[in-house]
């Protein structure tokens, strides 16, 4: 007999009653239903049989039963303790995954990769992420700069636009240039709420991280550069001046912001929003260069 896969109607239905599992919505629990958008999901990845994959959120193990088919290796962090038997029984003909019972958030994801994959393998993040922690677990996983090729993601749409999003969209702000600082971000699919248990109120998308070999621009303080671009949005009907003014200092004063602007060549009547991911790199350097001096 052929077992059918996880994400069918009929095969979900079934495992939700044989464990009586109700859903969470404080964990975000939507669940994938649909095999064929969990192949686009697993083709966007472009993994091989040699690559590992590391999900997050298993669920009951729709998006791991097709990753464990098409990879070498798979290690899932689940948060939710009362998936731990369902996965045990959903993925056992499975013997190349490993669920990690964690809160993706608090674990060291540095520590788990040593541990389970081999030194230089492939290694991708894929997952159907819990959309009420979509942007803290994305920073994590860029910031803690890890030996992976990239990630691919199903969020929010307006979460996976304003990452994508270009300057002098409405969309792009502080989330597109944190994440574009440290990858290439791009919306793979959008997905109707029709192919999730239950259905999200809100549109999804597929996105597609490809970590960058460095930084996507050089500056001299990593840390100064982010507060530097997270003050320019603070209120976005204000100029670039006004922003930095009002949320840089206390140590940066007018004259300063205004001399750095002028150094930089930007305009200080601009908005945050139309300013490039360069022009934010000149603009800290500027600044912390007369903070320096
Ligand atoms: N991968 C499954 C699928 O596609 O059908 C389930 C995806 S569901 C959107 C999100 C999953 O993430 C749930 O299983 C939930 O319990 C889990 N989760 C929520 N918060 C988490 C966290 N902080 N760390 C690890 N897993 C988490």
């Amino acid at each position: 007999m052929t077992i059918k896969d996880i994400a069918t109607p009929l095969r979900t239905k079934q495992i939700l009653e044989k464990y009586k599992f109700s859903f969470k919505k404080s964990l975000g629990q939507n669940f994938l239903i649909d095999t064929n958008i969990l192949r686009n999901i697993v083709d966007a990845a472009g993994v091989t049989g040699e690559s590992g994959a590391i999900e997050i959120g298993p669920g009951i193990g729709a998006l791991t039963e097709q990753l464990a088919k098409r990879v070498d290796q798979v290690v899932a962090f689940e948060i939710d303790q009362r998936l731990l038997p369902v996965l045990k029984d959903t993925l056992s003909p499975y013997p190349n995954v490993n669920v990690i019972h964690s809160d993706v958030l608090k674990a060291n994801i540095h520590q788990v990769i040593k541990e389970q994959f081999s030194e230089g393998k492939d290694l991708m993040v894929v997952a159907n992420l819990p959309y009420y922690v979509t942007t803290p677990i994305l920073m994590k996983l860029l910031e803690e700069k890890l030996p992976i090729r990239g990630i691919v993601v199903m969020i929010q749409a307006e979460v996976a636009d304003r990452i994508a999003a270009k300057p002098g969209s409405k969309e792009y702000g502080s989330l597109s240039i944190a994440a574009q600082y440290y990858a290439v971000a791009e919306k793979v699919m959008t997905v109707p709420a029709s192919v999730f248990v239950p259905q999200p109120k809100v549109d999804s998308a597929v996105l597609r991280l490809t970590i960058r070999e460095k930084p996507a621009v050089d500056v001299l303080d990593e840390g100064y550069f982010f507060k530097v671009f997270h003050s320019s949005f603070a209120n976005r009907r204000k100029t670039i001046l006004n922003n930095l003014v009002h949320n840089l200092g206390p140590k940066e004063k007018k004259a300063e912001i205004e001399a750095a602007l002028a150094e930089a060549n930007i305009d200080p009547r601009r908005r945050g929003e139309t300013l490039s991911i360069e022009e934010f790199a000149r603009l800290s350097d500027s600044l912390y260069k007369s903070l320096q001096g």
